[in-house]
């Protein structure tokens, strides 16, 4: 049976609670354990896929086709393992079982209560694949105190008191503001948020502080005093330049050691620490810089698209240089002209998105690219509006569009190039959908295999033909505007196993244009980057000394 880690905030939110648990668990990995790390929402919402990624940053699609926080995302990245459905629950979800269950007439007419029914629903969701792993991290979202967190912090201490002794370890994770005018660093909140959750039978083994300044040895030991933790098991969370440094300095501050002597781990493993150091040495050691602009909708907020920024980095490791991305909002290139943005960057990425707001923009940016010969990465929808745009501009379809609009608006104004797909197969079944079904159930979600044409550039790219990659949308490039494309250069160089579905386009004449309908940054970690990415970046650096 797994040893289990709570996660828990205190203080402030945003504190990086994923990117410890993350960076725990890569530690932990490096001395040799298995691990898993799941994320418990508190958040009411049945799941985050309908959630606005403005407010809750990009949904992260698992190979199992759950629509999952981005921490999950975090997770993987550092971890490398592939996270699964069972590995993000929200309030929402579990109210929602339990609720499912009264109304089966499983509780047998009991009065349903958040203590034991939502409690136990809890502890029943951690307990799943405990055989599978040494190590089963649970980041539990939100802060102590949080009203919608109480059931979840019920769940973890019931959960620990069940165990056997020392089965189970709680980190919490806090702020050590500084107060500049008299020049210290506090530890009162720290020791307020200690003192909910003990006050709710929490007493956390480790505290792990975010501070901006170095943390003084007598404030370390107050912390540890008043806190009931052992001066070792302080640890400090500085500022970093980038957060793949996280593993080694959580390894220098000694969390992973604190935390194996925690479970009384002796002697501990001796960690392997030559991935992250290299990942390190990568990232902070560039030979040169590229500039990429990233033209999307959701320009504001750089967390909806997390891991297309962090697969860009990777892309930057593999390639020894630093990548600057750009956000560029599309609409601009509705009044003005797409060149007067465009140039001077060294690539072009047209993300995934959806609704038509912004992709008339995109079209351009994707057509700016083709003529350009710069070279061009369409996500999803960036796939499909290089596709239109070929269709438009090149295949005699001036009025190509996507379904999705025409859908949205009401209005029938385009030839359905890319359409909306009601019914695909999936491994050996076949799925079905409605357009007007539950929202956030409608999609074609999770991993799914393409082939790869021989002597295409993502055969090479990819070094094989038979790839499987991670999907999240409704609408699919129409394959019998095929033969009309290719004849205009445009190849279509991955499809479904079927041959039904258009997986990948691609201009044969062209250094670097390649659209694809699947997400390749969902599965991009800093040790090894997506395929698609690291050739991007690639091309961008032949096209950096070109210019
Ligand atoms: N909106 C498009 C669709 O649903 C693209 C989705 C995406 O880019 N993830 O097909």
């Amino acid at each position: 049976m797994a040893r289990y880690i709570f996660i828990t905030g205190g203080v402030v939110s945003s504190l990086g609670k994923g990117l410890a648990s993350a960076a725990l668990g890569a530690l932990l990995q490096a001395r040799g354990f298995s691990v898993r790390l799941r994320k418990l929402d508190p958040y009411l919402n049945v799941d985050p896929g309908t959630m606005s990624p403005f407010e809750h940053g990009e949904v992260f699609v698992t190979d199992d086709g759950a629509e999952t926080d981005l921490d999950l995302g975090h997770y993987e990245r550092f971890t490398g393992v592939a996270a699964r459905k069972t590995d993000s629950i929200s309030s929402g979800r579990i109210y929602s079982n339990v609720l499912e269950k009264e109304r089966r007439g499983d509780y047998l007419g009991k009065t349903i209560q958040v203590i034991p029914h939502v409690t136990n629903e809890i502890k029943d969701f951690i307990h799943i694949g405990e055989d599978e792993v040494d190590f089963m991290l649970c980041e539990i979202g939100g802060t102590v105190g949080d009203i919608e967190g109480l059931p979840f912090f019920e769940a973890i201490r019931q959960f620990a008191h069940e165990q056997p002794r020392g089965q189970c370890v709680f980190m919490h994770l806090t702020l050590l503001p500084f107060l500049a005018a008299s020049g210290e660093l506090k530890t009162k909140p720290t020791q307020h948020s200690v003192k909910e959750l003990q006050s709710i039978g929490i007493a956390p083994d480790i505290l792990v502080c975010r501070s901006e300044h170095p943390i003084p040895e007598k404030e370390r030991e107050k912390l540890a005093l008043f806190c009931n933790v052992r001066p070792e098991s302080v640890i400090a969370a500085y500022d970093l330049k980038s957060i793949y440094d996280a593993p080694l300095a959580y390894h220098k501050e000694g969390l992973d050691q604190a935390v194996l002597d925690a479970f009384g781990i002796t002697p501990a493993p001796r960690p392997k620490l030559d991935v992250w150091e290299d990942v390190s040495d990568r990232i902070h050691n560039p030979e040169g810089e590229v500039k990429v602009a990233i033209v999307g909708k959701y320009t504001q907020l750089e967390d909806a698209y997390k891991s297309i920024a962090e697969a860009l980095t990777h892309g930057g490791m593999a390639n020894r240089v630093r990548v600057k991305a750009e956000w560029i909002d599309s609409e601009i290139f509705d009044s003005e002209d797409p060149a007067a943005h465009l140039q001077g960057y060294h690539a072009i990425l047209v993300p995934g998105g959806f609704g038509e707001r912004g992709t008339e923009g995109k079209i351009k940016a994707a057509q700016f690219a083709r003529e350009r010969n710069v070279p061009y990465l369409g996500i999803c929808l960036g796939m499909q509006m290089a596709v239109i745009e070929a269709a438009r501009n090149l295949a005699g379809l001036p009025d190509a569009g996507s379904e999705e609009f025409d859908h949205e608006s009401g209005k029938k104004r385009f030839t359905p190039v890319v359409y909306h797909l009601k019914e695909w197969v999936q491994g050996n079944h076949t799925v079905a959908r409605k357009l007007d079904d539950d929202k956030g159930g409608t999609m074609r979600l999770g991993a799914y295999s393409a082939v790869l044409s021989e002597g295409s550039k993502v055969a090479e790219i990819y070094e094989g033909v038979d790839i499987e990659e991670r999907h999240r949308h409704r609408y699919e490039v129409d394959n019998k505007y095929r033969d009309k494309l290719e004849k205009c250069g445009l190849v279509f160089s991955g499809m479904s196993p079927d041959g039904r579905l258009p997986e990948i386009v691609e201009w044969k004449n062209h250094p670097w244009f390649i659209g694809v309908q699947f997400h390749p940054e969902l599965k991009s970690k800093p040790f090894a980057p997506a395929p698609l990415f690291r050739d991007f970046i690639r091309a961008a650096k032949e096209m950096s000394r070109l210019v």
